[in-house]
């Protein structure tokens, strides 16, 4: 098999990544809050050679620059480094030393991916036709993200084109998918306040019984996916709280809250579907005597991935990336906000699958026993590398290199 320089050395360089992605992992920090992992980011790229370093961009973001030899375009990368709060149960030798704060979304393997590929690259300047942006973003897991504040703050004005990834488990090892168009959805919250009339439980007719007229929202509301958006747009309304009484038989209550959350792509679903939530819910509390307060917070937008570069790197894969295998993969009702990156320019975000049955990695993210094989980080670190070579590169190949993963 062929095997590019590139690959080679961040073959050499796996274990090192592997280090990266354990000491990230040991020492987590929640969303808005990373600063020592700024830091270890910062003070890499700075051992690799890296000069141009922004720190705090958009309030925690850390962005590099690799500059060509000669000009051409400007290519991004992002990779998220936050972490979540919850108590890790992996029992691996590098868990979390933090606690109440773990990596389960993958994010230190994100890391690790794009600083190995920082260190590679750093050394075929020459090599290259243009510039390479490397985007290190804090806070994704929690509203409003430093997605939005990155952007805002101008990261991507300079850019051509940015791509992401995200590792999937528990997705088996061995296959890199993709999804062009929309492809992860907005996820949107909402919550409904009942107010109505307390009173004795056997005298209703003095009362406005908040249990029943809850129960009304929660059931008509049902009727915005199945009769008001048009079947051929997904959309999805969930209700996942409905708090009402004290826990008594005999006294009715009087206020009644209700919680939940709307997921959908088309942005013209997702007015309709906070339109029709706002006054759908106030005419049936009014036509019940209650009243009812509605707060509706939107969440990042649905991620759209520009056909044309997700048609590139399927292409990309499907030539170099002989080790694994690359699938079109449906679109999913979870949100991600990268979303605000591929607003602004073009490019593609895609999946690198990485459960490992065998070695008992079958949990997924945000779960206490999330992990992932790490072969991956090698996997993920190629595909960037296969990118960057297609807009920037003139790589050189190796023949008759294996092309066996490093990863144990
Ligand atoms: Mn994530």
């Amino acid at each position: 098999m062929v095997m590019t320089e590139w690959e080679k050395e961040l073959d050499e360089l796996f274990p090192e990544t592997q280090q990266w992605r354990r000491y990230l992992h040991q020492n987590p920090e929640p969303s808005f809050e990373e600063y020592n992992t700024r830091l270890f980011i910062a003070e890499k790229l700075r051992e690799f050679g890296y000069e141009e370093i922004e720190e705090n961009v958009g309030g925690g973001g850390v962005v590099a620059y690799l500059n060509g030899e000669s000009d051409g375009p400007t290519l991004a990368f992002r990779a998220d480094f936050d972490a979540l709060r919850i108590q890790e149960e992996t029992g691996l030798p590098f868990a979390s030393q933090n606690p109440g704060v773990m990596h389960a979304c993958g994010h230190d393997g994100h890391t690790a991916i794009l600083l190995s590929v920082a260190k590679v690259l750093m050394n075929h300047q020459q090599a290259l036709s243009g510039k390479v942006k490397f985007i290190f973003q804090h806070a994704e897991e929690v509203l409003p993200g430093g997605g939005k504040a990155m952007v805002d703050a101008g990261v991507l004005d300079d850019v051509d084109a940015v791509y992401g990834l995200h590792l999937r488990s528990p997705f088996e090892y061995g296959t890199v998918s993709y999804c062009s168009g929309y492809a992860m959805a907005a996820p949107d919250f909402f919550s409904i306040q009942i107010q109505g009339k307390s009173g004795h439980a056997a005298h209703p007719n003095t009362t406005v019984d908040a249990v029943v007229v809850a129960s009304y929202v929660v059931n008509q509301l049902q009727s915005i996916i199945s009769r008001k958006k048009d079947p051929q747009e997904s959309g999805v309304l969930t209700f996942s709280t409905f708090k009402a009484g004290d826990g008594a038989h005999n006294i009715i209550a009087d206020k009644a809250l209700l919680k939940g959350t709307v997921r959908t792509f088309n942005p013209e679903v997702r007015d309709m579907i906070e339109e029709k939530i706002k006054s759908m819910a106030e005419q049936i509390c009014a036509a019940h005597g209650a009243t009812c307060e509605v707060s509706y917070t939107r969440g990042y937008p649905a991620l759209y991935n520009h056909p044309k570069e997700t048609q590139l790197i399927k292409e990309l894969f499907e030539q170099n990336r002989t080790d694994v295998n690359v699938e079109a993969t449906p679109l999913r009702m979870g949100g991600e906000d990268f979303a605000y990156f591929l607003q602004k320019k073009p490019g593609s975000y895609f999946f690198i699958h990485s459960g490992n049955e065998e070695k008992g990695i079958v949990y997924p993210h945000h779960h206490p026993k999330f992990d992932f094989d790490e072969r991956a980080l090698l996997t993920g670190a190629k595909c960037f590398v296969d990118i960057v070579d297609h807009y920037l590169g003139n790589r050189v190949s190796v023949a008759n290199v294996s092309l066996e993963a490093t990863g144990e």
